[in-house]
């Protein structure tokens, strides 16, 4: 496994990759999570290549950018074994010298959910993401579900900007107990820890709904938001029942829709999402 951080040798590393190229981009802090995605790259692709940063431009300037959790030694020793060919950390520096002044933004896809709550965010993301898919020129680029509007967003780029690249949105996954793994779970005392279940049973209740014949978009947003609120650790953000495909707010529920939330259990920010349908 090679590790390189500048454009110079992720670039002259990538030309001795004959075969297909998977990308998994990553922000680092590696769990079982990311672990899927770099498994799911393997058994596709001839090549894979996995990528830390933690991009600054998506970070808002009352977020965690400085406290973001960091341990690139322990990252590389969980990839080395899956059998990725290559890794690319580049710098903060390396990805936006002092001039940088071009951005990528994808319009009225981001303006709900997570792009309503963090201004900026997503334009940072399609920005770095983009900037990923030069660099490494993959054939095939790997997501989780776990931030589903962001795989919406990508999505929609790719498509719009004629990036020749699949793009692969794996599954979420999930404590024993429910809580989808998140690099930010660390920041969770035990008290709250256990309190951030709320996000998990509040979703399953809106399911259960859902399978036994509730159609209405506001009574599934109703059953979440009353599990959220029976948890006094718990501060919602947000709670939606979109249309999954243009994360429009929906009346009824009619064909393949997304439940999603962000709710804060302390000051730790945490999202989730299952999908209808
Ligand atoms: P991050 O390092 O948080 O930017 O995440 C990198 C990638 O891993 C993104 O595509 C996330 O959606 C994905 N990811 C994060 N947590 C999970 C999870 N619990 N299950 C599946 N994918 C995840």
């Amino acid at each position: 496994m090679q590790t390189v951080s500048t454009l110079a040798d992720l670039r002259s590393t990538r030309l001795s990759f004959p075969g297909i190229v998977g990308l998994v981009p990553t922000m680092g802090y590696l769990h079982e999570g990311h672990l899927s995605l770099i498994r799911r790259a393997k058994e596709e692709c001839d090549h894979v290549v996995v990528s830390i940063f933690v991009n600054p431009t998506q970070f808002g300037p009352r977020e965690d950018l400085s406290n973001y959790p960091r341990d690139p030694e322990r990252d590389l020793s969980l990839i080395e074994p899956l059998g990725t060919d290559l890794v690319w950390m580049p710098t903060a520096e390396m990805m936006y010298p002092q001039g940088y002044q071009t951005w990528v933004e994808v319009e009225a896809m981001t303006r709900p959910l997570e792009g309503a709550m963090r201004p900026g965010h997503f334009r940072g993301v399609t920005t770095v993401v983009a900037k990923l898919f030069n660099g490494v020129q993959p054939h095939k680029a790997y997501f989780g579900q776990k931030d589903a509007q962001q795989a919406a967003v990508i999505r929609q780029m790719t498509r719009d900007l004629n990036f020749p690249i699949e793009i692969v949105v794996c599954p979420i996954i999930r404590e024993p107990d429910g809580l989808a793994m998140s690099s930010r779970n660390v920041y969770l005392d035990p008290e709250q820890r256990n309190a951030a279940t709320v996000l998990y049973r509040s979703l399953t209740g809106a399911k259960e709904a859902y399978e036994n014949g509730e159609r209405g978009a506001e009574k599934l947003r109703q059953i979440m938001n009353d599990e959220l609120a029976s948890e006094p650790l718990a501060q919602v953000q947000y709670v939606s029942c979109a249309d999954y495909d243009t994360l429009e707010e929906l009346d009824t529920v009619k064909g393949k829709a997304l439940l999603s939330m962000a709710v804060f259990i302390g000051k730790t920010r945490l999202i989730d999402n299952f999908v209808l349908g």
